[in-house]
């Protein structure tokens, strides 16, 4: 039986497209083995939202050749898209594949084995208007599912690469978001992430459905008790979502709101598509009608003309928001993007300084949110086994809450009620009370 192994740099997005592209090549004969073991076809699946993203996937392809000088090298992803030819010349590849027609991957696979030396199928993203269905059949993991819904994102943030890299948006077919939901409830699963590239564009590009009306559907799917969003842009939350989200109980109370700067010259700069003014809004509904609700957000650091005073203001901001985790990034240039070539870069120690002080401010504002759970019992979606603490297992309440508590594998995939006794580091410590 020919073996194929796989390696998947970036995002949830990625991750969701190398699951489907495994069950494509389990239909098609082939044995899945680890990334380190010799293969006959090695699949990497690239990410370039920085350059370090490039540069590891390169790393990744060279090492794969080094597994086994015969193996087929497929390239396949963003980093291929957005540099195919560079991709292509990388010694040992022989098909790349971008961010479309991942489908036919064996077919090109083929086509190789059949004496073809190097294919390059990378097309135009900018053009395309498809939603690419790639399914997932077998699951590993029986407890949340990431699904992705959603394609492309036409935004075009200053610092930003992906909408190069994954073209403009496109919605997958409400029907088929179902039927696949529906099988993942037989299968086991409790929780779907709903994910994407822009997953608040849901909808936009085929006008029949919208982003409340796919939760909606979902909602209604028995076996399902746990809907989460993927990271949306602040403006999705209007009114009107928010009467609908009251509704849906299985929709879990936290929203990744993506902010990146809480000043709004540093946002203009960006090219984001929201002030201050709007997402405090946005964060005053949340907090005023959805029970527990908790608030996660990324934040940039050091984008270029980031002055102390615009630094200062996004400390500020974020510490009145009161997140209860913040994914602090420090800006690096992307090639291709607009924000590299702008002046007045902020140099490597001042981004570390601030990165530094906003990541103690996210645990320090972890920590104050974490506190108000402790004595209450709350659901908790158990997920796995602790490696590293030996008769422990772990899941997340409906808010995302990381929490551990003593059990055994045969938990997994449970909801328990789980009663927060304390804090430690970025989780609680629990006890299973039913
Ligand atoms: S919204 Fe902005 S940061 Fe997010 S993928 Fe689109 S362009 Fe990139």
């Amino acid at each position: 039986m020919k073996k194929a192994a796989f390696y998947t740099l970036g995002c949830k997005v990625n991750q969701y497209e190398t699951e489907a592209l495994t069950g494509i090549f389990e239909k098609g004969g082939y044995e899945i083995t680890d990334f380190e073991q010799v293969a006959d076809v090695y699949v990497i699946n690239t990410c370039t939202v920085t350059n370090l993203s490039d540069r590891k996937s390169r790393q990744m392809i060279r090492r794969a050749k080094s597994m086994n000088q015969d193996a087929i090298v497929v390239v396949v992803g963003c980093y291929a898209q957005t540099a195919p030819e560079e991709v292509s010349s990388i010694p040992g590849v022989n098909l790349v594949i971008g961010t479309k027609e991942r489908s036919k991957i064996l077919d090109y696979i083929k086509e190789i084995e059949n004496g073809r030396d190097k294919i390059n199928v990378v097309g135009n993203i900018m053009s395309a208007m498809d939603f690419e269905e790639l399914n997932i059949d077998s699951y590993q993991e029986r407890t949340r599912a990431f699904l992705k819904i959603q394609e492309g994102c036409s935004q075009f943030c200053a610092y930003c690469i992906i909408p190069y890299a994954r073209g403009p948006i496109r919605s997958r077919n409400p029907e088929d978001v179902v039927t696949e939901v529906k099988r993942l409830a037989e299968g086991g699963f409790k929780e779907i992430v709903l994910t994407g590239i822009h997953v608040a564009s849901y909808g936009k590009d085929i006008k029949t459905t919208s982003l409340v009306d796919i939760i909606q559907r979902v909602h209604a799917i028995p076996g399902i008790e746990r809907i989460r969003l993927g990271s949306i842009e602040p403006m999705t939350i209007t009114e009107d979502f928010i009467k609908t989200a009251k509704s849906l109980e299985k929709l879990c109370p936290h929203y990744h709101l993506s902010l990146q700067s809480g000043c709004d010259e540093t946002l203009k700069r960006m090219n984001r598509k929201y002030g201050t003014e709007e997402y405090r809004r946005v964060v005053k509904l949340l907090k005023d009608n959805i029970p527990d609700v908790s608030l996660t957000t990324d934040i940039m650091v050091g984008f270029p003309g980031e002055t102390e005073g615009e630094f200062e203001k996004t400390y500020r901001f974020v510490e009145e928001m009161g997140f209860s985790k913040m994914h602090v990034f420090k800006y690096s240039p992307r090639k291709g993007t607009p924000a590299a070539s702008f002046k007045d870069q902020v140099s490597p120690d001042i981004k570390e300084k601030r990165s530094t002080r906003l990541i103690e401010l996210s645990d320090r504002m972890a920590k104050e949110f974490n506190e108000k759970y402790t004595g209450r019992t709350m659901p908790v979606l158990i997920e796995q086994e602790v490696r590293q603490k030996e008769g422990f297992i772990e899941g997340l309440t409906s808010n995302y809450i990381r929490v551990l508590c003593e059990g055994d594998e045969h938990c997994k995939g449970e909801i328990k009620d789980v009663e927060l006794l304390k804090i430690e580091e970025d989780y609680m410590i629990g006890k299973i009370t039913g």
